[in-house]
């Protein structure tokens, strides 16, 4: 039976006159259709969680985080149904998917334990100084496609635990199993609290501008986070920026190649490189270059091919949707024509039994030049041949794809500043037997967070943000959770 999915307002689902369908990355095959929320669905939406969050704001830490546990467990009941949506939507096999449902579960269990209390910041004979931290209102909370119930789930959870009423927006790529998620948690919740409404840019921009949302929550591309930060200022909502990446690895001469190379192809190749924090631009030391680039090409091509069955043991998939397939190809033909070394991969074309999906295999650049498209650029592209005008992004970066360039180094203050983007700052890692050399090496970084001898994998106990145009503010960890409250102090005086 084809499943029915429904924008939920209130606790009521709602289906509505005008549907999408998203096409299956595997197959092209179309989806099932899914409800665009209506101006009213939205308008209604708004007012449910501006109602509730009048008792909402006014019930415990412990008590939210209580209910917590039970949308981590409603996670678990729900795994299977969730997980195939997830796979369907984003083209993640069996094992990917399932990744997804154990980290919003984790992230539930987390916050259940850390949430934010007073925090006296000074006392003396005199005076107490008591910071109390108190809800913003209603979050809205705009989601991308690579990890949509992940990055939607930290958005919901954060606001939850700090007492916000929160309606999410996924991805128009990626809209069932976040839709699918909100409606099985009904009742847990009171109505109004978490909702869910599906859209496009338009939506997107209806909720950065409307004056009954206190605070937005956004990840995708930069491009589109400057719009959103400039409609924010209208009405001067709070908002946190988590966006693209271009990140760095650094390999030193004396790294351990038997662990750093199957590190970095994950880094590189893990959901086909549609990752954030992808490792994206490997500047490996002259001295080992050549030994590691046969390694890498080895691991690459022995873990990371092509299985089009979703069972498939693999982390390795399609590109999530045509828009960002045409983008990476283009890439990958930019290469070509200007004759790159590509030592794996680089087809466009027939890759797969049926030639069907959007699929390309893992493919690694030897030395391209420094300023070539393929380690630098930031290109331009639409999507209306994909979805119609309202869905229509932009910019996209060619950050989210599987090709790899590998790059070399011999002088170290060279490499820190080819590594030091100008314009992104997101992730970036560090291999060298010698810890103390690594940790120097990666303070050199500009960059919210880095790794040393692992690639990229952010930590829901730790804070995660974008230096400059990778990000406005973070999430996660404690510190994540300051950005969806006020902080007031209280000014005692003791005599
Ligand atoms: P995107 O910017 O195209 O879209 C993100 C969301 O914004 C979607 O829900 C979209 O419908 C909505 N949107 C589009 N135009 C809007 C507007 N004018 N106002 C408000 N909302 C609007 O990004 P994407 O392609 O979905 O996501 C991929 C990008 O996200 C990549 O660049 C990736 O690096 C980045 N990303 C960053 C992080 C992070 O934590 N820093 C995590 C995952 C992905």
């Amino acid at each position: 039976m084809q499943p029915k999915f429904f924008n939920v307002i209130n606790d009521e689902l709602r289906g509505s006159e005008q549907t999408h369908a998203v096409t299956d990355p595997r197959t092209e095959d179309e989806l099932w259709p899914c409800p665009i929320a209506s101006t009213q669905d939205f308008e209604d939406a708004v007012a449910a969680a501006n109602k509730a969050f009048e008792s909402w704001s006014q019930t415990t830490l412990t008590e939210r985080q209580g209910l917590l546990v039970k949308l981590a467990d409603n996670l678990e009941q729900h795994r299977g149904e969730l997980a195939t949506y997830i796979g369907k939507e984003t083209g993640k096999s069996v094992i990917l998917s399932n990744i997804e449902i154990d980290g919003a579960v984790k992230q539930c269990l987390y916050y259940s334990q850390n949430g934010l209390e007073d925090e006296v910041q000074h006392e003396d004979e005199n005076s107490k100084l008591v910071a109390t931290h108190v809800p913003i209102g209603v979050v809205g909370a705009i989601c991308p496609w690579n990890f949509p119930l992940i990055l939607s789930n930290i958005k919901v959870v954060s606001s939850l635990v700090t007492g916000n009423c929160v309606i999410v927006k996924p991805s128009p790529f990626t809209p069932y199993g976040v839709m699918k998620w909100v409606e099985l948690a009904r009742g847990i919740l009171p109505p109004g609290v978490l909702q869910v409404l599906n859209g496009g840019a338009e939506l997107g921009q209806a909720m950065t501008l409307h004056p009954g949302i206190q605070k937005i929550s956004f990840t995708g591309t930069t491009s589109t986070g400057k719009r959103v930060m400039a409609s924010c200022a209208k009405t001067l909502k709070k908002v946190t920026l988590e966006l693209a990446g271009n990140d760095a690895a650094i390999v030193l001469p004396d790294a351990d190649l038997d662990k750093a190379v199957p590190s970095i192809a994950s880094g590189g190749f893990f959901n086909a490189g549609q990752v954030c924090v992808a490792s994206k631009r490997i500047y490996v030391h002259e001295s080992i270059y050549d030994e590691f680039l046969k390694r890498l090409v080895g691991e690459v091509e022995g873990k990371y091919g092509i299985q089009e069955e979703a069972a498939a043991p693999s982390v390795f998939g399609p590109v999530d949707n045509k828009m960002q397939f045409d983008n990476v190809k283009s890439i990958v033909e930019d290469c070509h024509k200007n004759g790159y070394d590509i030592v794996t991969g680089g087809k466009t074309t027939g890759v797969t039994s049926t030639g069907k999906g959007f699929w390309l295999p893992p493919t690694i650049v030897s030395r391209p030049p420094e300023s070539s498209r393929l380690v630098q650029e930031e290109q331009f592209g639409k999507s209306d041949f994909c979805y119609p005008p309202q869905y229509e992004r932009a910019f996209h970066q060619r950050d989210t794809g599987p090709i790899l360039p590998i790059l070399s180094w011999s002088d170290e203050n060279d490499v820190i500043k080819r590594a030091n983007l100008d314009n992104a700052g997101l992730g970036a890692s560090v291999y060298s037997k010698d810890l103390k050399e690594a940790e120097r090496v990666a303070r050199r970084l500009e960059a919210g967070s880095i790794w040393i001898n692992q690639s990229e994998r952010p930590r829901f106990e730790a804070y995660f943000s974008g230096l400059k145009d990778s990000g406005f503010g973070g999430e996660m960890g404690k510190q994540g959770l300051l950005a969806y409250a006020y902080t007031k102090v209280l000014h005692f005086t003791k005599n």
